[in-house]
């Protein structure tokens, strides 16, 4: 196994370096663009490394500090986009060929808040096509592979843009969660990731997957840092209607309060199903916080049981909905036939993969009349149930915490050919996307194999604030425990 180059440090500390005019935002860039050189042939985070752009970028940077400007927050941070957000001019593909030498006319909201604040684009990263899947297999260009262990998965969907960031690739990087596709890849990883409540980030350009579940999200080293990209990316975006309407209370700041008093929701009726390595993590993560003075309690949140059943036929429903519009006439890939239709036809067998069109075909069913009734608009109902079971369990518990993935890391094509046992590796991160809940995971040490393992800690609608409180916590523990394993050397 090898080791991940370790972050050399923070986001934090590198916007606030080249703020002050200590570090130089050229010198962060050559040192990412250095370990991309180095680890990227044989990882394959990325479908494009943006590294002119990326110099130019830290070039404008360091010369407005020198005239005294403030470039701001994130002043020469390093981060990698996920490719299914749109950049103006820039291929944006979400690892299918039907995307094919498209570029998008304009930047993704989220994009340009970033670069708004002074971050640079380093790449755009892969992910299994139109983010549908768990392990990047599924991605048009070839899989990336997990930096811990390069014989297994990232995890997915967002698997290049976890790996990125364990990698070293860069210092942080974003990606969407529809089902778990933020939340799985960043334990299989090491690294933290979250996705906060629907509507607490705009969706505006990315490109849809589910409409009504699809969040973007960070991912990132520490706890900390990803508090700060979402203080810079959260907020009110008149472009996306789903957008909530309102500032977010300093994530920053909140995290700072220590968890005494909080009550940490057990769920006792939890699908079984994940290993005894992860089981054993999360049993430590319970200790760790009551003895960090929360009180643990027993709640029962039987929806959690229905929840991939419900996902599995609202997703494909929005997406075989979505995804109509590649009809080879206005974006990307068109393959020539004799009429219109056939032209259609054509161009989609072509373009999508084995798993996009399955979903397709899936949702298209779903929704179609006779069958309406009984599949997706019984999926609608169970969401509902789902949305009720969290919130009562809510009044009990301040957060839950569950597994974030069953597994560890597992290896290539172990289900490659079993979409079933794909869909599982979901079971924990999808409820709080059909409830629009917010969810994060949190590095909590090793398992099988001395591969990282993840704790998901959930919690209620806009309780960031107190989720970020938890996830300190159990990063503050995590470290201590490193600590003490390496002989009390830090
Ligand atoms: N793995 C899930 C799926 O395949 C979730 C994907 C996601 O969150 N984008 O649908």
């Amino acid at each position: 196994m090898s080791t991940p180059s370790a972050p050399a440090t923070t986001a934090a500390a590198i916007a606030a370096g080249v703020r002050d005019g200590s570090l130089k935002a050229a010198d962060i860039v050559e040192q990412h663009l250095a370990a991309i050189a180095t680890r990227e042939p044989e990882i394959h985070a990325f479908n494009l490394v943006l590294a002119d752009e990326a110099r130019a970028a830290a070039a404008q940077i360091d010369q407005r500090v020198a005239a005294g400007e403030d470039p701001g927050p994130l002043a020469g941070v390093t981060v990698a986009l996920k490719d299914n957000m749109c950049t103006r001019g820039i291929p944006t593909t979400c690892s299918s060929k039907i995307l094919e030498g498209w570029r998008p006319p304009y930047d993704a909201t989220v994009v340009s808040t970033l670069r708004d604040a002074g971050a640079i684009v380093v790449g755009k990263t892969n992910l299994d096509e139109f983010a549908m899947g768990s392990s990047t297999e599924n991605s048009a260009f070839g899989p990336t592979r997990n930096p811990h262990d390069t014989s297994r998965v990232p995890g997915g969907s967002s698997g290049g843009s976890a790996a990125s960031v364990a990698a070293g690739f860069s210092q942080v990087s974003f990606g969407s969660d529809t089902g778990g596709s933020i939340r799985q890849p960043a334990a299989l990883c090491g690294v933290v990731g979250v996705k906060p409540t629907y509507g607490y980030v705009s969706r505006y350009g990315l490109i849809a997957f589910a409409s009504s579940l699809d969040q973007i999200g960070p991912f990132t080293n520490s706890v900390e840092d990803a508090a700060l990209m979402l203080d810079v990316i959260g907020g009110h975006d008149p472009l996306d209607s789903t957008s909530i309407p309102q500032a977010h209370p300093s994530l920053r700041d909140a995290m700072q309060q220590d968890v005494a008093g909080l009550r940490i929701g057990r769920i006792t009726d939890l699908p079984e199903g994940a290993d005894p390595d992860v089981v054993e993590r999360l049993e430590v993560a319970f200790d760790t916080l009551r003895a960090a003075g929360a009180k643990i309690v027993d709640v029962q949140v039987p929806a959690f049981t229905f929840g991939l059943t419900a996902y599995y036929l609202i997703a494909p429903a929005e997406a075989s909905s979505n995804l109509a519009r590649y009809d080879g006439v206005r974006y990307g890939m068109r393959v020539e036939a004799a009429d219109t239709n056939a032209m259609y036809g054509a161009t989609r067998a072509a373009g999508f993969g084995d798993e996009v069109k399955r979903r397709i075909m899936l949702g298209t069913y779903a929704l179609s009349a006779g069958y309406y009734d009984a599949y997706y608009g019984k999926a609608l109902k169970v969401r509902r149930l789902i949305s009720d079971d969290f919130d009562r369990a809510y009044q009990h518990a301040d957060v839950l915490l569950t597994p974030t993935s069953p597994s560890v890391a597992f290896q290539f094509g172990a289900k490659g050919d079993n979409p079933l046992a794909m869909y599982l590796c979901d079971t924990y991160t999808i409820p709080s996307n059909l409830s629009g809940q917010p969810g994060m995971s949190v590095p909590f040490g090793t398992g099988a194999h001395g591969l990282p393992v993840g704790v998901q800690v959930l919690a209620g609608t806009l309780q960031e604030p107190t989720m970020f409180r938890v996830a300190a916590a159990l990063e503050a523990a995590a470290t201590k425990e490193r600590g003490l394993q390496n002989g009390g050397v830090r």
